[in-house]
């Protein structure tokens, strides 16, 4: 749902011109043509009538009584011989010889003492014209061609169009986005607010003296809203958008990126005060070392990049503005003061910004007094802007289908389902014992939460498939967003993690592959642990790894010994080992409370964190009432759900699903057991 259509834009250069390509082959297969024409007879006249011959010969032409006349011009000698009786009667054409200077000074003499007619060279007014017409005229009819062709190709697209930027720039005059549409990233706001300023009144900074900001770097994860802040600066400052992807500068040609960027510059310089933005431009402006791999077009593009934002005078009001996910690989000379010296942080939303975000996106949507955005955005922590308003629109879409005229918050809760976790796979007929293992895996999860005052409270868990992968998966909502995480929680996470395979193998005896997501997730905490957050006993707060790409992927690598890392893995290992311990005896503790919640969610498939509780409360003998964490669950329920909770989250360690990816040759399916 991209209601501001933000990449289309108007984008009036991209005309396609199928006639374009066509007319220019014609053109060049003419233009080839009359050049071979041109050289033919060029040849013909060459070949047929002049003949180039030594002095030697010259000379012994002249002793022969051959040379009828001859032309002495300055670097050459041309001759014209005595034609026969037999040549006259024949018609044959007249053979001019001709041959280099000599420096002989007797050569006048002996030519006269010949008898043959000597003259200094006049200019040859048609040679010349000759000569005239075999080069220019060609050179002319070539760069006629050559431009018109360029000028058609570069307005179609194709290989051809080299050169020439506009083949991928879009621009918007007036891109009607303003800092009111972006919500949540008010730090991002707020120091683009003078960017906007300057571009209004250039000269008030200049007359000052006062250095302006060429450019601005956003940077974030994918989907926090870097295209639509730099459209609302634009906006805001009423110019011009001009923008262009990072990857659209590198073509397979050397030189292209570069003379995209030259012609992009001079695109703006003409439409200034305007805006260019750059997205991704981490493709190429990867640092030139090579460490991410170098090469010479991307490091051309970048090197005219830097040398148009040198180049450009701030007074006339350009500002380059750029997004990049992986700010770690830009080259440093981006960063340098005079370039992209300003950083701005566009990072996920929190628990405000979301619910500012599901505002905005929310205006134009018709909506029941059921709906409180304040609990969606509860459940999504970890959700971007784009996701947010994706399930907006969901929301909307799943409301018309039923037929009705305002959404709900149940639709609102399935929606955030539907992005999160996919559709229900409501044709997947699972068998009963499929059904058993995976609630008994899901409940072992929840049981977890419950029993564990360091997890997060459960909201939901179901055993309906999903068409992202999950078989089943529990829902938890946090009670309030956190910032931290403390040693006990992350400990706590990782018995939640483990203790799906736990119910398996206390249960049947056996295991399945539903834990691989639960497996990959409780390793990635572990070792985060011992890496990153000093968490062990063993090393301490030695610092071990380095997370590269913070916006992306959170991957880090390690930074020790080799014998190190062996190490590192025994102590991931033992942290694991004793975490999954810990949630069979738990569980083992609870065999009671697993069977009967286990057996009730096969029957109904879904149940709710309240009824959930209920249940374990039963079992347990805690009167409900007294229980501070049911309480608190009790309230949550009410407000998120109605009568079937319909909810998930984002984040990895808030929404256990269970699948397991298995590989098929040649495509990659999504197979899941739990
Ligand atoms: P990015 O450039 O950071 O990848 P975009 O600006 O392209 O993200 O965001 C995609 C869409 O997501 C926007 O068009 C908008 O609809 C929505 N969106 C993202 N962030 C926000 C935000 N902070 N406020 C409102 N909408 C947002
Ligand atoms: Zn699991």
């Amino acid at each position: 749902m991209d209601k501001n259509n933000f990449n289309g834009g108007n984008n009036q250069n991209k005309k396609p011109d199928n006639k374009g390509p066509q007319t220019a082959v014609i053109l060049v297969v003419a233009a080839v043509i009359t050049l071979l024409i041109f050289s033919f007879v060029n040849n013909l006249v060459t070949d047929s009538t002049k003949k180039e011959i030594t002095y030697n010969e010259f000379m012994k032409m002249v002793e022969d009584d051959q040379v009828k006349s001859v032309v002495i011009g300055t670097d050459s000698i041309v001759i014209t011989p005595k034609t026969t009786k037999t040549d006259r009667v024949l018609a044959t054409p007249i053979m001019i010889y001709y041959t280099g200077i000599v420096d002989d000074e007797n050569l006048p003499q002996k030519l006269m003492d010949a008898g043959v007619s000597v003259k200094g060279q006049i200019p040859d007014r048609t040679g010349f014209l000759e000569s005239l017409m075999m080069t220019i005229i060609p050179l002319v009819i070539m760069w006629m061609l050559l431009s018109f062709l360029f000028s058609k190709m570069a307005k179609g697209s194709g290989m051809m169009g080299v050169g020439k930027s506009n083949a991928k720039v879009y621009v918007e005059k007036e891109t009607g986005v303003t800092f009111k549409d972006v919500a949540g990233e008010d730090e991002a706001k707020e120091s683009l607010q003078e960017v906007v300023d300057f571009l209004h009144n250039p000269g008030k900074y200049s007359a000052i003296g006062a250095k302006l900001p060429k450019g601005a770097l956003l940077v974030g994860p994918p989907g926090t809203g870097k295209t639509l802040l730099a459209k609302a600066v634009a906006g805001e400052a009423h110019v011009p958008f001009f923008s262009m992807a990072g990857s659209d500068f590198v073509e397979m040609f050397v030189g292209v990126g570069a003379s995209r960027v030259r012609d992009l510059f001079k695109e703006a310089e003409k439409a200034a005060p305007c805006i260019i933005f750059i997205d991704e431009i981490d493709a190429i402006g990867k640092s030139r070392d090579a460490r991410y791999g170098g090469d010479s077009e991307r490091e051309q593009t970048l090197n005219q990049l830097l040398a148009e934002m040198d180049g450009f005078d701030t007074s006339k009001g350009i500002l380059i503005l750029a997004a990049t996910n992986r700010p770690e690989v830009l080259d440093k000379a981006l960063l340098r003061p005079g370039r992209f010296d300003r950083r701005v942080i566009v990072d996920k939303p929190d628990l405000k910004g979301r619910v500012e975000i599901l505002k905005v996106h929310a205006k134009d949507v018709m909506m029941d007094e059921s709906v409180d955005l304040d609990a969606i955005a509860l459940a999504t922590s970890g959700a971007v802007g784009s996701d947010l308003a994706n399930m907006i629109n969901e929301a909307a879409i799943n409301a018309v289908k039923q037929g009705r005229k305002l959404v709900s918050q149940a639709d609102l809760f399935e929606a955030v389902e539907v992005v999160l976790v996919g559709k229900e796979k409501k044709d997947r007929i699972m068998s009963l014992e499929e059904r058993r293992i995976v609630s008994y895996h899901e409940v072992g999860h929840a049981l977890i939460s419950a029993l564990e005052k360091d997890a997060e409270p459960v909201q939901k868990i179901t055993i309906v498939p999903r068409t992202m992968g999950a078989l089943g998966y529990v829902m938890n909502v946090p009670e309030e967003e956190k910032f931290l995480n403390t040693e006990a929680e992350l400990r706590t996470m990782l018995v939640k993690f483990l203790a799906g395979r736990a119910a398996e193998e206390i249960v049947f005896g056996n295991v399945t592959t539903g834990a691989s997501n639960d497996i990959e997730k409780a390793t990635d905490i572990a070792r985060a642990m011992v890496t990153q957050y000093g968490m062990s006993k063993k090393f301490g707060l030695m610092g071990l790894e380095t997370v590269e790409s913070k916006y992306l992927s959170n991957k880090a690598s390690m930074q020790c010994a080799d014998a190190t890392a062996a190490e590192v893995d025994k102590e991931v290992m033992a942290l694991l080992k004793e975490s999954y311990d810990r949630a069979k005896e738990l569980l083992t503790e609870n065999r009671e409370c697993l069977d009967k919640i286990a057996e009730f969610l096969i029957e109904k498939e879904t149940i709710t964190g309240k009824e959930f509780m209920r249940i374990f409360h039963e079992i347990k003998g805690i009167p409900s009432e007294d229980d501070a964490k049911n309480e608190m669950i009790e309230e949550k329920t009410q407000e998120i759900c109605e009568d079937k909770v319909e909810t998930d989250t984002t984040q990895p360690e808030v929404i256990q699903k269970d699948g397991v990816v298995v590989e098929l040759k040649g495509s990659t399916e999504t197979e899941s057991k739990g």
